[in-house]
């Protein structure tokens, strides 16, 4: 196995990232400034009291980035820039709302043109599964898909389509102007200070709240969406802003979809078993058998991230989802005392 190589900015140089007001801009903020990176510029279309996170010493701007002008004000000065910022959600979102997940284009059209302009020497693009080809994911238990999958494309309608497409402008942005650009296909991150509440929230976060308020309220039972077969793999926060740090910076993958995500594939019902366990409860199933659910199957296959990065997202979802059910049961609480918590509207 050849050695990778890394090439890492300095801890003055300006880092931008977009998105920052969301649960893995915000996570990615604070990452870069525990890590002693003293000038970060924050950006989000949401207004500030709104964000989920705020680091203290971050310029916090907020812009919407579908507009051109607002990315090249971004961007001035800025040595890296981090593309986080998209209209998403869980499939209850994307399902529902195509047109919001295709718009999400003009986001990273105009940042990283204006990145380019701006001589910003590195850009990521946060891409996802949703990018690959669905008809490979019919199947609970199919196979674990690797970067190649993506084509032919047949990708999730909407949301996919515009990760796909985006992953391409990054793609041409190195291969005809030697921009160097980095793209990670996350598969589904999970953790505190994510979306848990109003519709944008994805399986854990919904589930960990389901059974939070069943012991809350004494209700015996949960409703699940699907038949609780599908099956996914979960990557914890602290696995995803490691990969995004790494992926980033490592010379050997300049414009090349990676997969970013954990190889343990678990059902939806196992997924419910283990925030029970956690919540100490045992409820009863309702299945939602018409509710969006998405793909049957979905796994990460972690063979390329391995063999150049030496490396994997590796935190089990037994160990990530505790802290996150702690941090959703508190939240829980500061709504119901009227507090102020993470919430995000559609
Ligand atoms: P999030 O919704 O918490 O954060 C996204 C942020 O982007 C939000 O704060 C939103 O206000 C902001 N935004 C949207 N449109 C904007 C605009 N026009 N201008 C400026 N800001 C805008 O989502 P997240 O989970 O933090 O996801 C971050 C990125 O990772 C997204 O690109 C998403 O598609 C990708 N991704 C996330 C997951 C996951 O499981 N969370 C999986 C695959 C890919």
């Amino acid at each position: 196995m050849t050695k990778p190589t890394f090439t890492v900015c300095g801890k003055s140089d300006l880092i931008l990232v977009a998105g920052a007001g969301g649960f893995i801009g915000g996570s990615l903020v604070r990452h870069f400034a525990e890590r002693g990176f003293t000038r970060i510029r924050a950006v989000d279309r949401k207004p500030l009291p709104e964000w989920y996170q705020r680091t203290a010493g971050v310029e916090c701007l907020c812009m919407d980035l579908t507009d051109e002008a607002h990315c090249k004000r971004a961007v001035a000065g800025a040595v890296e820039v981090y593309n986080l910022a998209a209209d998403m959600g869980g499939m209850g979102f994307i399902e529902r709302f195509r047109i919001m997940c295709l718009r999400s284009i003009l986001i990273n059209t105009h940042l990283i043109e204006s990145a380019y302009r701006a001589g910003v020497a590195r850009y990521f693009y946060s891409s996802s599964a949703c990018a690959y080809n669905t008809k490979l994911q019919a199947d609970p238990h199919c196979r674990a898909l690797k970067e190649s999958d993506a084509y032919p494309a047949f990708a999730e309608r909407g949301y996919g389509w515009e990760k796909l497409m985006s992953e391409m402008f990054c793609q041409e942005y190195a291969a005809e102007r030697g921009m160097r650009t980095a793209i990670a296909r996350f598969h589904n991150v999970y953790g505190p200070w994510g979306t848990w509440d109003g519709g944008r929230e994805k399986a854990p976060a919904a589930l960990c709240r389901k059974v939070i308020a069943a012991k809350d309220t004494g209700a015996d039972m949960i409703e699940i969406w699907g038949d609780g077969s599908q099956c996914r793999s979960y990557m914890y926060i602290d696995d995803c802003l490691r990969g995004i740090d790494k992926i980033m910076h490592c010379n050997e993958l300049i414009a090349t979809p990676i997969n970013l995500g954990t190889s343990e594939m678990i059902s939806v019902n196992e997924l419910v078993s283990l925030v029970e366990k956690i919540g100490g409860v045992k409820l009863r199933r309702k299945y939602i058998l018409d509710a969006p659910k998405g793909v049957a199957g979905r796994n990460s296959d972690n063979t390329m991230i391995k063999r150049v990065l030496n490396w994997e997202p590796s935190i089990p979802i037994s160990r990530g989802l505790r802290p996150t059910y702690q941090w959703i049961e508190q939240q829980y609480r500061d709504r119901k005392a009227g507090r102020k918590t993470v919430k995000d509207t559609i």
